[in-house]
C-alpha cells in the first residue's frame, strides 16, 4: 500500500483516570495513548503510525506531581519537561534531572511534552532515557496484570523499543536523590539549539577522599539505547581525579561504542566526539 493510501482515520478518546486508560487500551486493539503529542504526531502526520483509536492521557491530574518521598524522588508520568526543569524540588534533589530538561527541544515542546512520553517513545538521543540510566532511575508501569517497577537499564530495549507489554503505562519515574558528594555533568554536541544530540554524555563521579570511589558515564545518541561505558567508569574507580586519567577514561568509552554514520556526521566523526565530549564531562563533573 503507498503512502498516499493508507487508512490514517483514527477515533479520539479522553481518559479521566489512569484505570479508563488501561480498559480503552485493552478494549481497542490499535489504539495509544497521546500524552503531549510531541513525538506521536509527528509520526502520526507522518503516517510512520496509524493508530486506530488515541487515548487522550493529558488532563490526568492524578499522574501530574513532583514529590519526594523516602529518599526517592517520585515524578508522575503526565510531568511535563518545563515542570522538570523549573521545579525547585528537582533542582534540589536530581539536578541532572532537571538539566536535561533544559536541554530538550525549545519552549512550546516543553511545556507540553512529559517524561512518561519521552521514555515510553524510546529516542536513542533523548536526554531523558539518558538521564534515567545514569541516575539509576526506576520505571512503575501500570497495566492490566498491576503493577511493575523496572530498572532503567531494563527497560530500554532498541530503537524506539521498551519494555512496555501491551495495555501497560508509564505510571511514575522513580529517581534517587542526589546528594552533594554526586559531582555530575551533562554535555551535548549539538548542530542547532535544541536539536537532539549526535552525542551526549552524563557522567557522575562520587569520590571518597581525594580519589574516585566510583563512577557513572552514560552515552547517548551514539547506540540503539542510551548505554553506561562500564569500562571507563571502572577505569576511573580509586583514582585521583587528573586530566590524564579523564583523558584514558574518555579514549575507553570511545572505544565502548559502535555509532553509526547518520546524515549529519560520519561514525568515525560521532566516536571521536564520544571521546572528546567524555573527557570534558569528567573535568566538569570533577
Ligand atoms: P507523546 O508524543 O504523546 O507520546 C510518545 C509515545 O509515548 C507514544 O507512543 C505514546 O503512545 C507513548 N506514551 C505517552 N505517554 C505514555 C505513558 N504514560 N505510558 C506509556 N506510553 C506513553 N525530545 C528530546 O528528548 N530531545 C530533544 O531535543 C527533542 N526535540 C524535539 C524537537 C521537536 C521539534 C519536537 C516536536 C519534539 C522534540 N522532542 C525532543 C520530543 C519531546 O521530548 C517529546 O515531548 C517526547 O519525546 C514525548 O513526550 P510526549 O508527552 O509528547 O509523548
Amino acid at each position: 500500500m503507498s503512502p498516499a493510501t493508507i487508512d490514517s482515520r483514527f477515533t479520539y478518546r479522553r481518559a479521566r483516570s489512569l484505570d479508563e486508560a488501561i480498559a480503552l487500551l485493552q478494549e481497542h486493539e490499535g489504539a495509544r495513548v497521546i500524552a503531549g503529542g510531541q513525538s506521536l504526531m509527528p509520526m502520526v502526520n507522518m503516517r510512520l503510525v496509524s493508530p486506530s483509536m488515541l487515548i487522550d492521557i493529558g488532563r490526568i491530574q492524578e499522574l501530574d506531581y513532583v514529590r519526594v518521598s523516602n529518599n526517592v524522588l517520585e515524578i508522575g508520568a503526565l510531568t511535563r519537561h518545563h515542570t522538570l526543569e523549573q521545579s525547585p524540588v528537582v533542582r534540589q534533589h536530581c539536578p541532572m534531572l532537571s538539566a536535561a530538561a533544559g536541554y530538550i527541544g525549545h519552549i512550546h515542546i516543553r511545556n507540553r511534552g512529559t517524561i512518561g512520553g519521552s521514555l515510553s517513545h524510546a529516542d536513542p538521543a533523548a536526554e531523558l532515557p539518558l538521564t534515567a540510566l545514569a541516575l539509576n532511575a526506576t520505571i512503575r508501569t501500570r497495566g492490566p496484570k498491576g503493577v511493575r517497577d523496572i530498572p532503567a537499564n531494563a527497560f530500554f530495549l532498541g530503537v524506539f523499543t521498551t519494555a512496555l507489554q501491551h495495555g501497560e503505562l508509564v505510571e511514575q519515574v522513580r529517581f534517587p536523590m542526589q546528594t552533594p558528594n554526586h559531582r555530575w555533568s551533562l554535555l551535548e554536541q549539538v548542530r542547532r539549539h535544541g536539536d537532539f544530540p549526535l552525542v551526549a554524555v552524563a557522567t557522575i563521579l562520587e569520590f571518597n577522599g581525594a580519589k574516585i570511589a566510583n563512577a557513572v558515564i552514560g552515552l547517548g545518541g551514539v547506540a540503539a539505547t542510551a548505554v553506561r561505558a562500564r569500562h571507563a567508569e571502572a577505569s576511573l574507580s580509586g583514582q585521583a581525579p587528573t586530566i590524564d586519567v579523564f583523558r584514558s577514561a574518555a579514549q575507553l568509552a570511545a572505544g565502548e561504542v559502535e555509532p553509526s554514520d547518520i546524515i549529519h556526521a560520519s561514525a568515525a566523526y560521532r566516536r571521536d566526539m564520544v571521546e572528546v565530549y567524555t573527557g570534558r564531562a569528567l573535568e566538569t563533573a570533577a
